[in-house]
């Protein structure tokens, strides 16, 4: 594999401009920089892109692609670039391909509970224009206000709604994709069920763009559930938490939502976003239960007499739509306010079985006091999926290192309970340096050829996945 990176920096740009316009294309320095980084805050000024490319079309991209193999020009794909493991980071410069303009939503097909997007497309207009047909498109990162569906594809997102629902990978049903080469192709169709050859489409899901660049997507829609109802239940301790959550499920309950939040991000909501919630309990589980209108009072009371059974020392329900907002608005700040805490905030994003979130939970709690990181743990219990949020000054060659460490232990804590690296985030190039630990040998070894296959030249997103 081998890359290069463009020395003639004007003959890249004039190329770009005669494909998508001048105003199209960005080469100054500082606008360049922007868009260089994403979520991690982690900028390295030698690894920034030459250009970036807004395309408006799937044919723009074919010609860039077409370029870019010839001339062995690393490519990125970029969407709102929110995510939190240096996922689209240009480790070796070259062309950023914005698709914050191919944000069209084609067709909502009722009849076939299907969508047909661009890649630019905002998950939160896509649920909104779902919603006017009575549909419901259920992954939704907690920055669903600005993650796009390309983002959310090339890392399979999941968010609050998995436990139920499932994440993107369960609802991308066809990619139109462009190839590093620039050849287009299909990986799936519009039909709901289909074992036509092999399942590509499952395998560009949470690709990381290291495969082929996304230019439509066809997702899945269900029905919009009738009626929801949100809570918040607090425990003074997590093994109350954890066993009130495995009753849930095992009373034949299936929440939409089951996140939990311990004493430090209850605090910390608080602190910057306050909006009532108790600050002196270890833990708190924000539980939202969706169906049918005349079940839902079934489900709202067999939950509350559950968590009381388990010690819940307090109950918080909401009455109105404007109580249930929020509550979720206080539990999407959850980044945000611990972001508040020092310069930067940096997410891991471990996953267990279920059964052993406890260890898990107590084990970060360990792990972050011992290397004195301000952590605020919040996460998708139902799925033994954990977020701990660290506030920490990244210029800060100590704190810096503590976190460096804390992130090995961190890794090695989840892999020891049967667990992976990532539920939702991705690996990018944050977590690529533990890949090699984290899977087995031979499907490591598959995956490599898998991306030399796709991507000879190695000019998609390079050193991302794979350190
Ligand atoms: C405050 C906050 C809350 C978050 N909450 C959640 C959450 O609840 N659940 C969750 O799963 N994640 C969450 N995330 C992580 C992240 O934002 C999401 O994963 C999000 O979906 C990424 O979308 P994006 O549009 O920002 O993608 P980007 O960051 O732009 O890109 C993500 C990846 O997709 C690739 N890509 C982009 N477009 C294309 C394309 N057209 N073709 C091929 N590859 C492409 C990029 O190269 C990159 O590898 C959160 C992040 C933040 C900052």
């Amino acid at each position: 594999m081998f890359n290069t990176i463009v020395n003639n920096n004007n003959d890249l740009v004039n190329i770009l401009e005669k494909i998508c316009g001048k105003e199209n294309v960005l080469s100054a320095y500082d606008e360049v920089y922007a868009y260089s980084t994403d979520s991690t805050n982690i900028v390295n000024p030698e690894e920034i892109a030459q250009a970036v490319v807004f395309v408006e079309n799937k044919e723009q991209v074919i010609e860039i692609m077409k370029y870019a193999y010839k001339n062995a020009v690393p490519v990125v794909a970029r969407a709102a670039g929110t995510n939190v493991c240096g996922a689209c980071l240009p480790k070796k410069g070259g062309i950023i391909i914005s698709f914050a303009k191919m944000n069209k939503i084609i067709e909502i097909n009722k009849n076939n509970l299907i969508c047909k997007v661009e890649p630019g497309v905002v998950v939160e207009d896509l649920q909104k224009e779902a919603e006017k047909y009575d549909l419901f498109y259920p992954p939704d990162p907690s920055n669903l206000k600005a993650s796009m569906i390309g983002g959310s594809i090339g890392l399979s997102s999941g968010g609050p709604h998995t436990f139920k629902y499932g994440s993107v990978k369960d609802y991308v049903i066809d990619l139109e994709i462009v190839t590093s080469d620039g050849t287009i192709f299909h990986t799936g169709s519009s039909c709901s069920k289909d074992v036509t050859g092999y399942n590509l489409t499952q395998l560009f899901v949470g690709s990381e763009g290291t495969l082929g660049i996304v230019v439509q997507a066809t997702i899945r829609l269900i029905p919009k559930p009738e009626a929801k109802r949100v809570m918040l239940a607090y425990f003074d301790t997590l093994e109350d938490t954890s066993k009130t959550v495995n009753e849930i499920i095992s009373n034949l309950i299936t929440p939409s939502v089951i996140d939990l939040m311990d004493k430090n991000t209850l605090k910390t909501i608080e602190s910057f976003y306050p909006s009532g919630l108790l600050t002196d309990k270890t833990a708190a589980l924000l539980i939202e239960i969706d169906g049918f209108k005349a079940d839902i009072n079934n489900q709202y009371n067999k939950i509350i007499e559950i968590c009381k059974t388990n010690n819940s020392s307090y109950i918080q329900t909401a009455q109105t739509k404007e109580e249930e907002e929020k509550i979720w608005i206080s539990r999407r700040s959850s980044f945000g306010a611990t972001a508040k805490l020092a310069p930067n905030v940096v997410t891991e994003d471990v996953v267990v079985p279920r059964e052993n979130i406890v260890p898990l939970v107590k084990g970060i709690w360990s792990i972050c006091s011992k290397y004195d990181l301000k952590t605020c743990i919040m996460g998708h219990i139902g799925d033994g999926n954990i977020h701990p949020n660290i506030a920490l000054d990244l210029r800060n060659p100590n704190e810096f290192n503590n976190f460096q460490q804390a992130k090995k232990e961190l890794f090695d804590l989840a892999l020891s309970l049967n667990g992976r690296l990532s539920g939702e985030h991705g690996i990018g190039c944050e977590k690529s340096f533990y890949i090699n630990k984290a899977l087995d040998q031979n499907s490591l070894e598959f995956m490599k050829k898998i991306k030399q296959l796709f991507d000879p030249k190695n000019i998609l997103n390079p050193n991302k996945i794979f350190s």
